[in-house]
């Protein structure tokens, strides 16, 4: 036998195809530490054997239409052919190489494409692996520019309840998100702006945004000139439970906090690859308006290789260079732009902007909004929100949703995944918010499945 060959290490780790399923799960419960998960309580993993579009396959004949793109990532449906075959490819050509000192094409053409793309001033592309690193960059870019300018400004603003990941400073920049209790006393200190989330037939906005602006001009009296940055997820609140706000007030906020010199940072790592509508939520804003720094993640690959990117503008690039190492960000990640990764992104790049693509993107929009329409008249639903490919819904609080919550602890969110998955969706409700965010294939008839479970549950034909 030679040492090369693919056989030769068989007699150690036999392939997983010899595993039954219960011999899986068995040794998943044995050795595995899942995410955001208390294991006690939870639910045996549902085990996916494959996927392909909205389809996961659990094995069995059981099908599961993933309507949340598996943890927001997924674009244009599983196992797209033209995003695997650019990762075998690139996998043959150069599966990777370290990042400082060196560089590749996929890198300079990903960097390349995403800066033409985005709004001015963005020009400059750091490439970190995921979403939390995305915004750790950004935030540490921030404070080094300062630092580096000899004015040390060390102030962050946030929006409350926005989440940017589960780092240190990201965490900090996310401490209204509720995650981060064992840690609270060793998160850095960032002041948070009530968010004015609004919905469908909301009476009070104005109102709320009013309040909003006028704490943020008493803040900013006292603190502006102390606070490096400001970061925000733009026009939605992802993990905080699906919630929007106007561009209007986002507008108003960033002129304020201009006139202080506060940099910006929009945190689309969700956001990003036309979730809201249109490219960028950055697009929802006029262009003077447009962000200093803008983080992507999830999307960025098609949801097939973990990826991020920090995007800021040249002024801020320029604030680092000097003669000494002192003024570089020292600061990397060792599969910063991995070339697997970066050819995903760019053919799932091409799929983004396929006539295909653009068409879905419109009739999954006009889908969501004739749902929401009659989301909006159900006795057991409220503050029905749409944007883009996000539908979201939020379910009365009533006595059956109160006992569920008993049951499965502080939220019904368990209790209502069974519900969808009894019905062959994946849908996970945070708390009592309800949302669809599908892969941009999804079809008419698929949506229709997800919107009849949920009205199912909104007119009280169906309980959880
Ligand atoms: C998911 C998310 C993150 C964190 O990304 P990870 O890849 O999970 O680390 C950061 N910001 C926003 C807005 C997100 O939705």
């Amino acid at each position: 036998m030679s040492l090369n060959s693919p056989t030769s290490a068989t007699s150690l780790t036999p392939p997983t195809n010899t595993h039954s399923k219960a011999e899986l799960l068995q040794l998943d419960a044995k050795y595995v530490w899942h995410p955001f998960t208390q294991a006690q309580t939870a639910p045996e993993p549902l085990l996916v054997q494959r996927a392909q579009g909205v389809t996961l396959e659990l094995g069995g004949g059981i099908k599961l239409l993933d309507m949340i793109s598996s943890w927001w990532v997924n674009l244009h449906g599983h196992g797209h052919p033209a995003i695997a075959a650019a990762i075998a490819e690139q996998a043959r050509q150069l599966e990777h190489v370290i990042f400082a000192g060196f560089s590749h094409q996929p890198a300079i053409q990903l960097a390349a494409t995403l800066a033409e793309a985005l709004p001015d001033p963005l020009e400059r592309i750091f490439f970190t692996d995921n979403g939390s690193t995305a915004t750790e960059a950004a935030i540490k870019m921030c404070l080094q520019y300062w630092h580096n300018a000899s004015q040390p400004r060390q102030r962050v603003l946030a929006l409350e309840g926005g989440y940017h990941g589960d780092t240190f400073g990201a965490m900090s920049a996310g401490r209204s998100s509720g995650f981060y209790g064992p840690f609270e006393s060793l998160l850095f200190e960032v002041n948070t702006l009530p968010c004015p989330h609004s919905f469908m037939n909301d009476s009070q906005q104005a109102d709320k945004e009013q309040q909003s602006l006028e704490l943020l001009d008493s803040y900013l009296a006292q603190y502006g000139q102390q606070t490096a940055a400001l970061i925000l997820e733009p026009l939605l609140q992802g993990a905080s439970g699906m919630r929007v706000y106007s561009a209007e007030f986002l507008q108003q906020v960033i002129a304020r906090v201009r006139q202080h010199g506060i940099l910006v940072i929009f945190d689309e790592v969700l956001t990003g690859f036309f979730r809201t509508g249109k490219l960028w939520a950055a697009e929802h804003v006029a262009p003077e308006y447009a962000p200093d720094l803008l983080c992507l993640s999830k999307g960025i690959t098609g949801g097939f290789m973990p990826l991020g990117v920090t995007a800021c503008s040249q002024e801020i690039y320029e604030g680092f260079l000097g003669h000494s190492f002192e003024r570089a960000f020292a600061h990397g990640h060792s599969y910063t732009a991995s070339p697997l990764a970066c050819a995903a992104a760019l053919a799932s790049w091409q799929l983004l902007h396929s006539t295909e693509t653009q068409e879905n993107l419109q009739r999954i929009a006009e889908q969501h909004k004739a749902a929401a329409h009659h989301w909006s008249d159900l006795p057991k639903l409220e503050h029905v929100r749409q944007l883009g490919t996000l539908l979201a819904v939020d379910l009365k609080a009533d006595e059956a949703t109160a006992e569920a919550a008993e049951q499965y602890g502080s939220t019904n969110s368990l209790a209502l995944r069974e519900y969808f998955a009894e019905r062959g969706l994946l849908l996970r409700p945070l708390g009592n918010t309800c949302y669809l965010l599908p892969p941009y294939c999804v079809t008419d008839e698929q949506l229709e499945r997800a919107y009849t479970a949920i009205t199912e549950l909104g007119s009280g034909e169906a309980q959880v």
